[in-house]
């Protein structure tokens, strides 16, 4: 796969709409190029993965293929990929299907010497990233099932090559106020109390609750309230009021342990999501090490955007994030990508692998040493 292979491929796969939900028709396509360009690609579901290398640790590039919808405001079709000035343009383009590509090519260029490396490579290509995760949260644990367990993991979205080694989780509660629903004029006389006056109490007393000390790369957790919902009728008072929080969380406090505390307030809380944990890897983690020898002048950097990370974490897998592209370019009308950040992209990916390889074997001949 040369420099114009790669790009060809980058623009086919931009003008295979991919909307999440919708990827089937790009998952074939994937499936026949990686078989066409000598890989072994298995499919499940609308993810599609391919295995290189035939011992030693395994090391996972991982991205998704789908998009989100257009957004308003695209001044060209999001599906025709065009190329102005170095910039492709395209839905996708930069989201993650430069990352898609990068990793695809340096997969295949890895594996020309593969027979003599002492690592494997498994290429992951994932559908429903943008919808929850869907795709990858599947995945993982068939790739642990089928005994192919990543001992490290890349996953490829748009950072500018900078390493993200923290990414904040995402907890999603519902504070809910029971009453009894009434004529407006009544309420006073019944002694009825009013769910909207109850949760606004406790808005404020969840607003209170510590979320824990700002983290070094990722910033203060947050909490905010987005959907308040209540009463329908001018002259009721309403039987219920109910209020969703999106926490943005930190690592050095769980999900369970941020719910107690605001359960604390008396508040009555209801988990709606909790799976997308925050996550830090240590900075002398191999798979960081490697990323920083791929790349000297790269940043260790926090994450704020969710992303499939969480589900090789919660596997248990060391995982850094990190992409061609830009991540402001991301779900934005006129989204591009430099054909210059494409092809970077995949020679880092490439340079990362071998550099994996040389600090595993390192730390192995270390582990026997020490067992020595
Ligand atoms: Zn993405």
């Amino acid at each position: 796969v040369n420099d114009q292979d790669l790009l060809k491929f980058h623009r086919e796969i931009v003008a295979i709409p991919s909307e999440s939900h919708r990827e089937k028709a790009l998952c074939d396509f994937l499936e026949r190029w990686l078989a066409e360009h000598g890989a072994v690609p298995v499919r499940a579901g609308n993810n599609v993965y391919a295995v290189a290398g035939e011992r030693g640790p395994l090391l996972c590039f991982n991205s998704h293929f789908d998009t989100v919808d257009a957004a308003a405001g695209w001044t060209r079709p999001p599906h025709e990929p065009a190329v102005e000035g170095g910039r492709v343009f395209g839905l996708g383009s930069n989201d993650a299907k430069a990352s898609v590509a990068a990793m695809t090519a340096a997969f295949l260029r890895w594996r020309e010497s593969a027979a003599t490396a002492g690592i494997r490579l498994v290429l992951a290509l994932v559908c429903e990233e943008e919808t929850g995760g869907e795709g990858a949260e599947l995945l993982v644990p068939e790739l642990v099932r089928r005994g192919l367990k990543p001992d490290a993991a890349v996953v490829g979205e748009p950072t500018g090559l900078e390493v993200a080694v923290a990414q904040k989780g995402l907890l999603i509660v519902e504070v809910e106020r029971k009453g009894r629903a009434c004529h407006a004029a009544h309420a006073k006389a019944l002694g009825v109390r009013n769910p909207i006056v109850d949760l606004a109490a406790d808005l404020l007393a969840l607003g209170k609750v510590d979320l824990g000390p700002p983290h070094p790369l990722l910033g203060e957790a947050t909490m905010e309230p987005t959907v308040l919902a209540a009463g329908s009728a001018r002259n009721s008072v309403p039987g219920e009021a109910t209020c969703i929080l999106d926490l943005r969380t930190n690592p050095d406090r769980s999900h369970e342990d941020l719910v107690a505390r605001l359960r604390k307030t008396g508040a009555q809380i209801r988990v709606v999501s909790d799976r997308l944990r925050p996550y830090a890897i240590e900075a002398i983690a191999p798979i960081v090490g490697a990323a920083r020898r791929a790349r000297p002048e790269a940043s260790l950097i926090g994450s704020r955007g969710v992303s499939d990370l969480v589900f090789f974490a919660a596997a248990g897998v060391p995982t850094v994030k990190v992409g061609p592209g830009r991540t402001e370019r991301s779900h934005t009308a006129d989204e591009f990508v430099l054909e210059s950040e494409i092809l970077d992209g995949a020679r880092f990916y490439e340079r990362l692998a071998r550099a994996w390889e040389v600090l595993m074997t390192e730390e192995r001949h270390g582990a026997a040493l020490g067992s020595w």
